[in-house]
């Protein structure tokens, strides 16, 4: 799955970095990351491999440590101020990046997106407004003053495959591209199961109800940090009755009639309808 932990990746939050070693530098830009050129294969990106951002003339603001890639250490870092631009770097952002880093560096380029865009978001305490400071050995920032803990934010969503016989449920919503349909989804709230989150989304979403609710597979998903927990589930009733306001169209299709587009591989949505898809055929 993209976005998982790579095997060479081990998480860590306390560095043994040894000053003046070289380190992977994971650097943002609002929500672009810095990659270079990879000086042997055409078209490919690297990430910089550094003693310290300074020798690309970027100078950062909060800087994280996020573990090892193989026996490199990882920083993800903001940038401060305005970056010279220079021609051994480009700025871009994280989507545009798959299939241009590796599978592993580009799932842990998530990993370090999520880390640096939660640091930068929480140096002042949302609670008293004082300048937090990082635990040590956790991935947590403490406010000195009233002691809240502000962790790295993950915010569960779901996504299900409703399935009736030979047909299954898609639906687009209006900021999808044309003619792309997906499986249902949307946020758990606070005081749901995850079940109970796809009950009601599909509910609200298209109008009808399900019933055996299988789990799927996870995937982290940091645009900007969900992580999105897929199903299948069997229609129970109901007619189809989209909510206007979330969903453009939805409709039931089968292994010889599907949408113009599906999501892109890079999504545990595509991954939840081949696996469907292959089901079907095979059934
Ligand atoms: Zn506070």
């Amino acid at each position: 799955m993209i976005f998982s932990t790579p095997k060479k990746f081990t998480p860590a939050t306390k560095t043994v970095h040894v000053s003046g070693a070289k380190a992977l530098w994971f650097i943002f830009k609002k929500n672009d990351l810095l990659v270079m050129h990879n000086s042997g294969t055409e078209g490919a990106l690297e990430i910089p491999n550094l003693t310290d951002p300074s020798e690309l003339g970027i100078s950062t603001g909060p800087q994280q440590f996020i573990g090892y890639y193989g026996d490199q250490p990882c920083y993800a870092a903001v940038v401060s101020g305005i970056p010279k631009e220079n021609d051994s770097f480009i700025w871009s952002g994280l989507r545009a990046l798959f299939g241009r880093l590796t599978d592993e560096l580009f799932s842990v380029s998530g990993r370090a997106y999520q880390i640096a865009d939660w640091h930068r978001g929480h140096q002042y305490c949302g609670r008293c407004g004082t300048k937090n400071s990082l635990q040590e050995g956790e991935r947590c920032l403490v406010c000195p003053s009233c002691g809240q803990l502000h962790y790295p934010r993950v915010s569960p969503a779901i996504m299900v495959m409703i399935q009736k016989a030979e047909e299954f449920l898609l639906a687009r919503s209006p900021h999808f591209i044309p003619g792309m349909y997906s499986a249902l989804a949307g946020f758990s709230e606070p005081g749901e199961t995850l079940e109970e989150t796809v009950h009601r989304e599909v509910y609200e979403e298209v109008g009808i109800r399900v019933k055996n609710i299988r789990y799927f597979a996870s995937q982290p998903w940091p645009f900007p940090h969900s992580l999105m927990i897929a199903f299948h589930a069997d229609y129970a009733s109901g007619e189809i009755n989209i909510d206007p306001d979330e969903i453009e169209d939805a409709n039931w299709f089968n292994v010889h009639n599907l949408p113009e587009r599906l999501p892109g591989l890079i999504s545990i949505s595509r991954k939840l309808i081949d696996a469907t898809l292959n089901e079907l055929r095979h059934h």
